[in-house]
């Protein structure tokens, strides 16, 4: 069965970007374009991961737009709760501030932070028992796709959480398809490539829990509004994790926009 009538969404990755200024000036040209065309959300759920010192102001200027946009968050600690860890942000403290999404696995954070399968296990399992929704990153590496083992390194990565991940906790996971030599660097995986793995995350997702088959797959690596219709297309990629082009608001809508009328 594949995921079709799964309700998209479209999550904009600012990563370690931008100013201030920059940022407000981005979400109000987000707002405009939404009241001017509006994306249902029974269409396209959207979402924006802000630095974490501007999840709180993002989240403000995102409520007066004429849908919901969630603010998300880009990462959560290892560690639960409050206490003397400093530099950290619990699971615990995003939901106080209103917070009902994270990213965790980003390749990113795997690559340059230190964040391996028992960290990543540890701020799933806080993130899920704090009640907040997950974006979960998989994905492989190029040596890994040339060597043939790109589905192999993706269905352990979502092996690794299984252990912490109880039966109902299932329907608090989003799985983002990221393949690592796709994220920022314009290539992007063909559809064909695309849909291929995220069928195969679906069916190894559902011998986890039945809760595979109506999970939402979104798909990551330079996707724009030129490669979004086609993505969008593939019966099992139910919306974009979006870096680059989450930066402009006009692609960032369109985007989204691909995915509200394709499914
Ligand atoms: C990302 O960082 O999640 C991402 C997919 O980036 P980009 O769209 O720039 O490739």
């Amino acid at each position: 069965m594949s995921g079709s009538t799964i309700t998209p969404w479209v999550v904009g990755n600012w990563k370690m970007n931008p100013m201030q200024a920059d940022a407000k000036q981005l979400v109000q040209n987000l707002k405009k374009l939404l009241q001017d065309q509006e994306i249902a959300e029974s269409a396209c759920q959207i979402g924006i991961a802000p630095i974490s010192i501007a999840l709180q102001s993002i989240q403000a200027e995102l409520q007066s737009a004429n849908r919901h946009i969630a603010t998300v968050a880009q990462d959560v600690s290892r560690i639960a709760g409050t206490g003397a860890y400093t530099g950290e942000v619990s699971a615990e403290l995003l939901k106080d501030s209103q917070i009902e999404f994270v990213l965790v696995g980003h390749s990113e954070r795997r690559e340059f932070f230190g964040d391996a399968p028992n960290i990543l296990n540890e701020k799933v399992q806080n993130a899920l028992n704090a009640g907040l929704t997950v974006i979960y990153c998989v994905g492989e590496s190029l040596e890994q796709r040339e060597n043939g083992q790109a589905e192999q390194v993706v269905l352990q990565q979502i092996c690794d959480i299984a252990s912490v991940v109880n039966a109902q906790q299932w329907e608090k996971i989003v799985i983002a398809y990221e393949p690592i030599w796709a994220i920022g660097t314009g290539k992007t995986a063909s559809p064909a490539d695309a849909q291929a793995m995220h069928a195969t995350i679906r069916e190894g997702i559902s011998q986890i829990t039945p809760i595979g088959q109506t999970m939402a797959l979104l798909y990551g690596g330079s996707v724009k509004p030129e490669n979004a219709v086609e993505l969008a297309a593939c019966p099992d990629i139910n919306g974009a994790l979006v870096g680059g082009a989450s930066l402009n608001a006009e692609s960032f809508y369109k985007i989204a926009q691909a995915f509200a009328n394709t499914k």
